[in-house]
């Protein structure tokens, strides 16, 4: 019989890389909480209407990678419904605002998620079909705020101090780092004379460009930007900008966001390219990549303004801001620093009961030792002492032997692989030593 596998661009996560996730995900919990973020979990799959509306049907999310199927009527009158795996969790949470009113509290909700995406995209280093994302939105009434500019910077800034906080500091001259990109798409008034403007350019160059060029300077002439072949960049970089697109008030939004962005000592470039994937941006659009470790798919994370999303889902004017972390990208970042490192991955103990008869005590001495917070591995009565001690090498910091003796006494023989040093102590000083 052949074996089976884990499904193409789907993978198992195993310790003791699961635990460098843990420890990602918990520090994004904790920085999160520090702006007063709550966590939000929607579910993995949705109408498939809401990623057509949301997300746009010509971008490339919706019209070639999601997992969509009919969802078989139960009974005669229940309709099929088309239902899809989510792509992005944005369209999600601005679902559940509406959903839930959660406008109606005339607060801004301040929303994180982590959770599994899943696109259909060619499988590489980086790019999985389902993938992981740590995410947060912004979103509410814009008599709460959510239209202000602060709220752009306040985000940037609390993704600055969350890869910090996980060792990642920004690039600078002489090291790797992460490198923030911003710019503004505009409005929902200001694209539309953009993308007339980009598409009358594109009439006379798109023939001889690449192919998907040519197909996008017709279905989507904003994602001829996102080329990356060689040969079009002249080309590209000689396109209108978006920047001489901008009204008053879009200027003057984007040039608040920088003022409080160096208020606080971000460093930035402004990428006037930088309109990324999804069609609900408006205004301010980010991205972070990351120098070591990625390879070419090195952003980080990405997000932006959507500040027409809630009412394109049927809700109410609802402005937000949100982004999302690819948590694979960011495990990958880690790992390739020293800061994946840090985690430690052996328990504390790796109790050695010698004699099938001390098992009782052995797993009565672990049941004591994890109760006062100790990582503790129990071997087995049945292994001869040689084996135990290869066995804990492998897995824990110190062996503790525990013989007809050590079990009589409550001395216990204990042996720390760092040092080499093998002693006596009792339960209480081998404590001590793990604090
Ligand atoms: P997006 O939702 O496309 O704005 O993506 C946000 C972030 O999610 C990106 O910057 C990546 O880090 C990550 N990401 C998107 N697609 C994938 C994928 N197929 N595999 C792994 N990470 C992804």
């Amino acid at each position: 019989m052949s074996t089976l596998k884990a499904v193409r661009g789907t993978r198992d996560l195993l310790p003791p890389e699961t635990e460098l996730w843990n420890h990602v995900e918990s520090t994004a919990r904790r920085i999160f909480a520090r702006y007063n973020f709550g966590e939000i979990r929607t579910p993995i799959f949705e109408d498939t209407t809401l990623f057509a509306r949301g997300i746009g049907e010509e971008t490339d999310v919706v019209s070639k990678e999601m997992y969509t199927w009919e969802d078989r009527a139960r009974a005669a009158s229940e309709k099929a419904q088309s239902l899809t795996l989510r792509p992005e969790n944005t369209a999600g949470v601005v679902r559940a605002y509406i959903e839930h009113k959660l406008g109606e509290t005339g607060l801004l909700q301040k929303l994180f998620y982590i959770g599994p995406q899943f696109r259909r995209e060619r499988p590489q280093k980086g790019r999985y079909r389902q993938f992981f994302q740590i995410g947060a939105e912004v979103i509410g009434p814009a008599t709460a705020g959510s239209e202000s500019p602060l709220r752009d910077a306040e985000v940037l800034e609390m993704l600055a101090a969350f890869l910090l906080e996980l060792g990642l500091p920004p690039a600078n001259a002489v090291a790797p780092g992460w490198r923030l990109a911003i710019n503004s798409v505009g409005s929902a008034a200001d694209r539309p004379r953009y993308v007339a403007a980009l598409r009358e350019a594109l009439r006379e160059i798109a023939p001889t460009m690449c192919e998907d060029c040519q197909r996008r300077a017709d279905t989507n002439p904003l994602r001829v930007l996102d080329c990356k072949v060689p040969e079009d960049q002249p080309k590209i970089d000689a396109l209108p900008k978006i920047a001489d697109y901008l009204d008053d008030a879009s200027t003057a939004h984007f040039t608040a966001v920088r003022a409080a962005l160096d208020a606080c000592g971000m460093a930035y470039t402004v990428n006037p390219r930088l309109v990324r994937g999804l069609d609900y941006y408006t205004r301010t659009t980010f991205e972070f990549t990351h120098d070591a470790g990625l390879g070419t798919q090195n952003a980080l994370l990405g997000g932006g303004r959507y500040d027409g999303l809630s009412e394109m889902l049927g809700g109410p004017r609802a402005p937000g801001i949100g982004f999302a972390i690819g948590a694979d990208r960011l495990v990958l970042t880690l790992q390739s620093q020293a800061a994946g490192s840090a985690v430690g991955s052996k328990a504390d103990v790796f109790i050695a009961p010698v004699g099938d008869a001390q098992n009782p005590a052995a797993l009565k001495l672990a049941q004591e030792l994890r109760a006062q917070g100790m990582r503790v591995e129990v071997g087995d009565g049945t292994f001869r002492v040689k084996k135990s001690f290869e066995v804990a090498d492998k897995l824990a910091r110190k062996i503790v032997l525990l013989g007809e003796d050590e079990v009589a006494s409550g001395v216990l023989t204990v042996k720390d692989f760092a040092s080499g040093e093998q002693r006596k102590m009792t339960q209480v000083e081998l404590l001590a030593t793990a604090r």
